[in-house]
């Protein structure tokens, strides 16, 4: 049987963070939207250089460009199992996306836990990020790592993504509102949505986390 998550949220409400610790608990794949689209503005292929503008201004990238790259990662071998999805889907045309593409894979979405979060705490959360390139998740408060700018897993040297800045936070804050945040009703209509009390410390979230999951 395989097993899809969707972490909804929003920017800074701790999914990828969270992501990381469920798929290695529940030995699912982890697929981050966001960190395929920086894998590719790395690399500088062309859904990178499509992505760049969309990406640097906090708003969404297409969806017709978002699904069809969601839909080739969910076929790669490390999904057999099912998957962990942070970051997507973002809208309700993703949304339509995904149970189609579950559909064709023999699989249907399990539960939606909602990492709730106030948006007076995203932006302090946002502005103390620091990620690595593998995309492991720090903040210089609340989840520092053990050598300052460096990264626990791996060595790799921190950074702060560019779009962590205040006026980009703002601006995915009010996309995530006006654009994502619909994909509440769409999953508490179908009784998949769990909310998570998301302001909770890290190990507490993902221990209600699984509570929900387990509860299917
Ligand atoms: P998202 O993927 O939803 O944008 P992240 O997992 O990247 O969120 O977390 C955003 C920032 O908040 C990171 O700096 C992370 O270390 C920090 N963070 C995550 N969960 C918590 C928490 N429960 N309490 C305090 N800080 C958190
Ligand atoms: P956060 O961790 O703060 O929620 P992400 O790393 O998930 O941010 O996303 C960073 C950016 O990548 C988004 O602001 C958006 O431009 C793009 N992006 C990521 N996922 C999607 C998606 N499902 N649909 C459209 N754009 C996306």
């Amino acid at each position: 049987m395989t097993t899809y998550i969707v972490l909804l949220g929003p920017p800074g409400a701790g999914k990828g963070t969270q992501a990381e610790v469920i798929s290695d608990r529940l030995k699912l794949a982890h697929i981050s939207s966001g960190d395929i689209f920086r894998e590719n503005l790395k690399n500088e292929t062309d859904l990178g250089k499509l992505a760049q503008g969309y990406m640097n201004r906090g708003e969404l990238v297409p969806d017709d460009v978002t699904i069809a790259m969601i839909r080739e990662r969910l076929t790669r071998p490390d999904c057999a199992q099912g998957a962990v999805l942070d970051g997507f889907p973002r809208t309700p045309a993703q949304a339509t996306a995904l149970d189609g593409m579950l559909k064709e894979l023999g699989g249907t979405v399990r539960c939606v836990p909602y990492i709730n979060v106030p948006s007076e705490v995203l932006v302090s959360r946002l502005s103390g990020r620091w990620t690595c390139q593998q995309g492991h998740v720090y903040h210089v408060v609340f989840n520092p790592p053990q050598v300052a700018g460096k990264c626990d897993v791996d060595g790799l040297e921190l950074y702060q993504r560019e779009d962590d800045q205040p006026a980009t936070v703002e601006r995915r804050i009010r996309v995530y509102l006006e654009q994502t945040s619909p994909l509440i009703e769409y999953y508490r209509e179908r009784g998949l949505l769990r909310e998570v009390d998301g302001t909770q410390a890290i190990d507490q979230v993902t221990a209600d986390l699984l509570a929900a999951i387990q509860k299917g």
